[in-house]
């Protein structure tokens, strides 16, 4: 298949931000993709090659994509860097000066969606002293037979600047559209999606056997499950107005969520946002097998670090030391662990995700046998308020962060946040207090003490109708001292010339980063404001929704991407339940 093909339905797209036209397009394109590349085309949408937990990362420096630029147009790296510097866009610049060069060249070939996947998935494969060589020639090869316009769609996916504004599910829109020939089936999409995390594999299967094929998806062992996620609610009372007259009261821990999967012998980890994090548990994979009653497994647990001569739960951070390149062993037994498991959605062939949470919990018991690194997460059933604060004091005495409450006879709803599920934390119960996981999009030079590092960092949410990052404060307190020393090291790496298109601020930083590093934020209240971004026009016409008194919790989330900050959505479900809160206020105050 042409690869122009694919790059003018990018072309279209990129003019439009409305998501009937953008389904529509992608339906054209969709209908002309062969069956056999039509998940590799589904990849190269979402600017990756494979889906995110693979980890295959193309991994090239703009320094060498520049490098092929120039060779393959016969300029001078600095006319390449100018034209990069002026339009922010290095696409763009590689079109440019192609075009320069095509007005006195013919073109000699015609370049396929295979070679130009199969060229960057080689590149992708490159390891070692001499790659940066071997990927700038792979780069130049695929430039000079492409037109200056594919050219330009090549180096945003190689650089990872590919942005279209399209979300996961205006894909599947475009496929239930494109081979069941309805939208209602957008649904039976999105299932097969949350219980197997790779939009190619669901893309390949119905564009192959249609609707039929998409009902049949099986959740298997080392495609990982999207996680079901919690509400938080604020009390006792308002969980039982929401969960009824019996749930399960589970200790929530303050660790890092881990998704197991087991084949016999082999053991793969994923985290929250389902990256492949086997290789800093080592421990795990070492020690799990002998404490489970089944060989084909997918089950998940909370790691939490210990105090092995205690037995203590201790905080999230201690987790932290593990990430790490080097050293991991270590690591491991500088910072023993227990894992916690709390649910399990595949045994032995078969997938459990439809089992109520009573009959899986049953099925978990059965499972794990139990000792001093493998523990089943400590449940009560609980029908009173009462009994719910008795589970709690308990569970903050150990060192817990508050509960997971869990409806008895509902199923696992992969990728879904919902009543099923609610979370209630102690720190929930005053103020705003709730915390929130934001994203660090820029900041601003520190003064006095603060000279040389950064004096405050401006920090947004995630909509993810527009897959944008909207500005929704800006937070300078909270720090340490060491704290703005990690910040100003970790961020170098992250500076960018002009902001990320995908950046939504009313505020000019000092500096603009790559929206990547996502941190926990505490705040007092939220208010309309006329600065920042966040549920711009929703709750009042030119109005966005910014945090009152936010304040750095010393929380790094390194485990969140960040599509897993807090969402435009959850603001505003914050900000409306404050609203009711006041109102309750004053109604008992008349
Ligand atoms: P999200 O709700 O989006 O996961 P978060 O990680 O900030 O965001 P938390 O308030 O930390 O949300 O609550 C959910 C997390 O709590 C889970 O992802 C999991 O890591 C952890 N957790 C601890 N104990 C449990 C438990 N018993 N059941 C489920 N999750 C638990």
């Amino acid at each position: 298949m042409k690869f122009s093909l694919v790059a003018g339905t990018l072309k279209i797209m990129e003019s439009t931000t409305k998501r009937l036209e953008l389904t529509s397009h992608l339906v054209d394109l969709f209908k002309k993709t062969p069956s056999e590349i039509i998940a590799n085309v589904v990849y190269l949408l979402q600017g990756k090659l494979r889906p995110d937990h693979e980890g295959v990362e193309l991994g090239v420096a703009e320094k060498i994509a520049i490098r092929a630029i120039s060779k393959s147009a016969g300029v001078p790296v600095k006319k390449i860097e100018h034209e990069y510097h002026e339009g922010g866009d290095l696409g763009q610049a590689a079109s440019k000066v192609l075009e320069e060069k095509t007005q006195t060249t013919f073109l000699t070939q015609t370049i396929t969606v295979e070679r130009v996947y199969d060229t960057l998935y080689k590149i992708a494969e490159l390891k070692g002293a001499r790659s940066q060589d071997m990927k700038m020639k792979y780069i130049s090869s695929l430039l000079n037979d492409a037109s200056p316009s594919e050219a330009g769609f090549i180096l945003k996916i190689i650089t990872g600047s590919l942005r279209l504004g399209i979300a996961d599910y205006t894909i599947m829109d475009a496929l239930a559209i494109a081979f069941t020939g309805s939208k209602e089936n957008r649904e039976a999409l999105e299932k097969a999606y949350n219980v197997s995390s790779d939009l190619g594999k669901v893309a390949a299967a119905v564009a192959k056997d249609g609707i039929n094929a998409i009902k049949n998806f099986k959740v298997s062992v080392f495609s990982p499950v999207r996680p079901m996620l919690a509400e938080r609610v604020k009390s006792a009372e308002e969980a039982r107005e929401k969960m009824g007259s019996e749930f399960a009261a589970e200790y929530k821990l303050d660790g890092e969520r881990v998704q197991l999967h087991i084949l016999g012998e082999k053991i793969v980890l994923y985290s929250r946002s389902l990256e492949n994090i086997t290789n800093y548990y080592p421990d795990i994979v070492e020690k799990i097998s002998k404490s489970l009653n089944a060989k084909q497994l997918i089950l998940e647990a909370e790691a939490v670090a210990v105090n092995e001569d205690t037995g203590e739960f201790l905080a999230f951070q201690e987790l932290m030391h593990r990430r790490r390149k080097y050293g991991i062993h270590k690591a491991v037994s500088q910072y023993p662990i227990t894992v916690n498991f709390f649910d399990v959605m595949y045994v032995d062939g078969k997938s459990c995700l439809d089992l109520a949470y009573k009959e899986r919990r049953k099925l978990l018991e059965n499972i794990i046998r139990e000792d001093s690194f493998a523990k089943l997460m400590p449940m009560t059933i609980v029908k009173t308020n009462n009994e719910v604060e008795d589970v709690l004091e308990n569970a903050i005495n150990t060192g817990c962060e508050g509960l997971m409450l869990k409806q008895l006879d509902l199923p696992y709803r992969a990728g879904a946040r919902g009543s099923n599920w609610l979370k209630l934390k102690r720190e929930y119960r005053n103020e705003l207090g709730d915390s929130l996981d934001l994203v660090v999009i820029g900041a601003f030079f520190g003064r006095g003490r603060r000279t040389g590092r950064y004096g405050a960092l401006l920090l947004a949410t995630y909509d993810d109708q527009t897959d944008t990052f909207p500005s929704i404060c800006k937070v300078g307190t909270g720090f340490t001292d060491e704290n703005l020393d990690q910040f100003y090291q970790i961020l170098s790496d992250k500076i960018t010339l002009k902001k990320n298109p995908r950046i939504n601020s009313g505020l000019e930083a000092d500096v603009w980063f790559e929206p990547e590093l996502v941190i926990e934020i505490l705040a007092s209240e939220i208010t309309l404001s006329p600065i920042h971004k966040t549920a711009i026009d929703v709750i009042r016409k030119g109005s966005g929704l910014a945090l009152r008194f936010p304040k750095f919790t010393g929380r790094i989330r390194f485990e969140k991407t960040p599509e897993n900050a807090t969402t435009d959505q959850e603001i505003i479900s914050l900000y409306n339940g404050q609203k009711r809160v006041v109102q309750d206020e004053r109604q008992n105050y008349i």
